[in-house]
């Protein structure tokens, strides 16, 4: 049983007090994958130039994630290059060069198609749809959007997330889709848009989820230094449904409240494991063993 993952692979330029890259290994379904890899099978839907170094399909290729979905066309690989504010808590995009991304339409290889999860990395809400589309049994489906997409693509995204099981979202974009400013009643309105499970994210300030029984929150990790935040959204996305997919959620009925609460956990420990290198790096060297541990962490500072 595997997860389906679709977005963008990219070479990211990132800027951060604590240093700068040029280009690197990133994109939201590189990250996505990389985190969920250490719970559950991936399967990647994406595309890319002929400048994407063999390096770098190597190690997507080393964490056991199936690139037969990867589709390699003439071109250059989606390039985004960002600089983060002095707390980082901020962003600003200096680039965002689409290149082969500008003309992606996800194909889905036939053995792709009758997985039990996917995952839907923030790209037009159209061609999130037409995964959704291509895939038949799903047990579980998610995604994460952005501003843009809210913005200029409003019923678009209304479409397209009606059919998902939940919904990944910072705090300003909650805000944005629902038109709310209190989280709590921005959760209840953009759960009636569809997804049964909200899970907005609050950057360093940790996550809520919003379900039919309630909420559920945590604290972000106290990392002692956050080198670059680039990717912790879609790790988070990773490590919460590559639990789920680990877990065998869904498929008869809503899924155990305990079981998404701990899937949140592991949503933030992979976001906080991204945090502590450049790009993709701490994924190099990273266990299941560091990524327990940090979980247990979590469940001694929480619990009182
Ligand atoms: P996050 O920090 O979770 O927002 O994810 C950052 C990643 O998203 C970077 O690695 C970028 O390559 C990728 N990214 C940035 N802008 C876009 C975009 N417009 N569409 C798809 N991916 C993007």
């Amino acid at each position: 049983m595997s997860l389906v993952v679709v977005g963008s692979v990219a070479y990211d330029g990132v800027e951060t007090p604590h240093g700068k890259v040029d280009r690197m290994l990133g994109g939201a379904c590189t990250y996505i994958s990389l985190a969920a890899s250490f719970f559950t099978h991936v399967k990647v839907v994406a595309v890319v130039g002929e400048d994407f170094a063999s390096e770098d399909y190597d190690l997507l290729a080393a964490r056991d994630i199936d690139l037969s979905g990867l589709e390699r066309v003439p071109g250059k690989t989606f390039f985004w290059a960002g600089v983060y504010s002095a707390d980082m808590n901020d962003r600003t995009t200096l680039r965002t060069d689409l290149n082969v991304f500008a003309d992606f339409h996800p194909k889905l290889p036939d053995h792709y198609r009758g997985q039990p999860y996917a995952l839907l990395g923030n790209i037009q809400p159209a061609l999130q749809r037409s995964v959704r589309e291509q895939m038949h049994g799903v047990r579980l489906i998610g995604g994460d959007t952005m501003n843009y997409w809210i913005h200029d693509f409003r019923e678009e995204l209304l479409q397209t997330i009606r059919h998902w099981d939940f919904l990944l979202i910072n705090d300003s974009e909650a805000r944005l889709l629902s038109g709310e400013s209190n989280l709590g009643r921005a959760a209840e309105k953009v759960r009636q848009m569809g997804p049964a499970a909200v899970i907005i994210k609050r950057g360093e300030y940790g996550a809520i989820l919003f379900h039919n029984h309630g909420y559920f929150a945590v604290p972000g990790y106290p990392l002692e230094r956050v080198h670059d935040p680039t990717g912790a959204g879609d790790c988070f996305a990773g490590g919460f449904m590559g639990y789920l997919a680990e877990q065998g959620a869904g498929g008869n009925g809503p899924v155990d409240p305990m079981l998404m609460s701990r899937a949140v956990v592991y949503g933030s420990v992979m976001g906080s494991f991204c945090c502590e290198r450049f790009g993709v790096d701490r994924f190099r060297t990273l266990t299941r063993q560091d990524i327990d541990r940090r979980f247990e962490e979590f469940r001694n500072f929480t619990s009182f």
